[in-house]
C-alpha cells in the first residue's frame, strides 16, 4: 500500500465527506488556536520591519470548513495586532499543503467567497495550493515565517516494515508483539526527523512552527490512549472475518500508517534534529463525543457512536476501500457505530493532542 496513493480524507461535500464530518478536528483547532495565535503574533512582532509579505503554510490542510478557517483566524489575528500597533500594511502568502490526491478542487471552488471575506476589512491574502508530501521539500529555502499543522503529523510516510506478525490488529493493539510497537516507533522517528530537516531548510530564522499531533499523554508506548479507536475498528473487522465476510489474509495484511506519539517522543526528536528550539509542549484532550452534530442537523443519527463512526469513516474509508473493496464499507461502519456507542455509554474515552511550538534557530 503506497500511502501517497491511498491516504486521503473522503473528498467532496456529501454526507460521508470529510468536509461534513470533521467537527472533532475543528474542536481541536479551536482549543489550540490561542497557542497558534500567540506564536504568530510573536513572529509578526519580531519580523524585519522592511518585510512586506508574511508567508505561512498549513501542512495537511485537507478539504472542508477547517481548511480556510485556520488561515482566516491566523490572518485576522495579525490584522487585529497591526491595527492596535498602527504599523504598516502587510500582505499574506498562504500555502495550503496536502498529498496530491487531496480534494484541492473543493477548497479552491469555495475560495472566491473567502477571498472577499479576507479582502473586506483584512487585506491582501494570496492563497496557493502546495501538493506533495510534507516528508519531502515543499517550499523554497528560507521563505516561511509560520508553519501550522493540525491532526496530520501522526500519519506516517509508510506502513512500517516487519509487522507481518501483527495479526488481528490494524495498528498497535493490546495483543501486538513488542516488535510491532518498535517498528511503528522507528518509522515515526525517521519520518519526523525527515519532516524537521525539510522544514529547517524552508523556515526563516525566528520563524515558528505550531504542530498539533494526535498522540498520547502517557509515555508508555503500550498505553491504550493512542490506539483504542483503531482497536475497536479492528474488532469489527475481526468479527467480519469470523463471519466469512472478510478473508483472514486480507485482515492480516492491513495496517494503518499512523503513530500516536507522546510529548516526550516528540521533544526527543526535535532536540535530536537540532534546528528548532522548543517554546512550549502541551497535551490537551478531546472527548470522542466532540464529533456529535446533534439531532437537529443529523436526523438519521441513531446513537452516540454514529457521528464518531462517520468522522472515522471520512478519515479511513479511502484506505479501507482500497484494501478490502468498496462493498464492505457500509457494513463496517454500521457495526463500528454500535461498538463506539456502547463504549461511549460505559466509558469516557478521549483523544489526546500533543501541541508543540518551536522556533527556528
Ligand atoms: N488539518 C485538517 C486536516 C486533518 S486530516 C484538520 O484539522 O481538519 C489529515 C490530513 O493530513 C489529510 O488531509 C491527509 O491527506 C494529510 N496528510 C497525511 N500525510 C501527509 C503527508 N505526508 N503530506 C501532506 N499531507 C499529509
Amino acid at each position: 500500500m503506497e500511502v501517497i496513493e491511498v491516504l486521503r480524507m473522503k473528498e467532496g461535500t456529501g454526507q460521508t465527506s470529510y468536509a461534513n464530518n470533521s467537527l472533532l478536528q475543528k474542536q481541536v483547532i479551536n482549543m489550540t488556536m490561542p497557542i497558534a495565535q500567540a506564536a504568530i503574533i510573536n513572529v509578526y512582532c519580531n519580523m524585519n520591519p522592511t518585510t512586506r509579505t508574511m508567508c505561512m503554510a498549513d501542512l495537511g490542510c485537507s478539504s472542508g470548513p477547517n481548511t480556510l478557517f485556520v488561515m482566516y483566524e491566523l490572518v485576522r489575528t495579525i490584522y487585529e495586532t497591526r491595527d492596535k500597533s498602527g504599523s504598516q500594511s502587510l500582505e499574506f502568502q498562504v500555502y495550503l499543503n496536502d498529498l496530491p490526491k487531496n480534494d484541492f478542487n473543493t477548497i479552491f471552488k469555495s475560495l472566491s467567497g473567502s477571498i472577499e471575506k479576507m479582502g473586506t476589512g483584512l487585506g491582501p491574502c494570496f492563497i496557493m495550493g502546495a501538493p506533495g508530501s510534507f516528508y519531502g521539500r515543499l517550499f523554497p529555502s528560507k521563505t516561511l515565517h509560520f508553519v501550522y499543522s493540525s491532526y496530520s503529523l501522526m500519519w506516517l510516510s509508510q506502513v512500517p516494515k516487519g509487522i507481518e506478525n501483527n495479526k488481528g490488529n490494524i495498528y498497535i493493539g493490546s495483543t501486538s508483539p513488542p516488535s510491532v510497537i518498535d517498528a511503528y516507533y522507528r518509522q515515526f522517528k525517521s519520518d519526523f526527523n525527515t519532516f524537521l530537516n525539510c522544514r529547517s531548510e524552508e523556515v526563516l530564522s525566528g520563524g515558528n512552527m505550531v504542530l498539533t499531533i494526535l498522540g498520547r499523554e502517557s509515555e508508555d508506548q503500550s498505553s491504550r490512549e493512542g490506539y483504542y479507536i483503531w482497536e475497536l475498528l479492528a474488532m469489527v473487522l475481526n468479527q467480519m472475518v469470523s463471519e466469512g465476510i472478510i478473508e483472514e489474509g486480507k485482515m492480516d495484511t492491513f495496517n494503518i500508517p499512523q503513530y500516536t506519539p507522546s510529548p516526550g517522543e516528540v521533544k526527543l526528536e526535535v532536540e535530536k534534529e537540532g534546528s528548532f528550539i522548543i517554546n512550549s509542549l502541551e497535551v490537551s484532550q478531546v472527548d470522542w463525543s466532540a464529533s456529535a452534530k446533534g439531532f437537529s442537523t443529523n436526523p438519521i443519527r441513531e446513537n452516540e457512536g454514529y457521528d464518531l463512526a462517520e468522522c472515522m469513516r471520512a478519515v479511513a474509508e479511502p484506505m479501507l476501500a482500497n484494501h478490502f473493496g468498496e462493498s464492505i464499507i457500509d457494513n463496517v461502519f454500521r457495526r463500528y457505530s454500535d461498538i463506539l456507542s456502547d463504549r461511549m455509554a460505559k466509558e469516557d474515552p478521549k483523544f489526546y493532542n500533543v501541541t508543540i511550538v518551536m522556533v527556528k534557530k
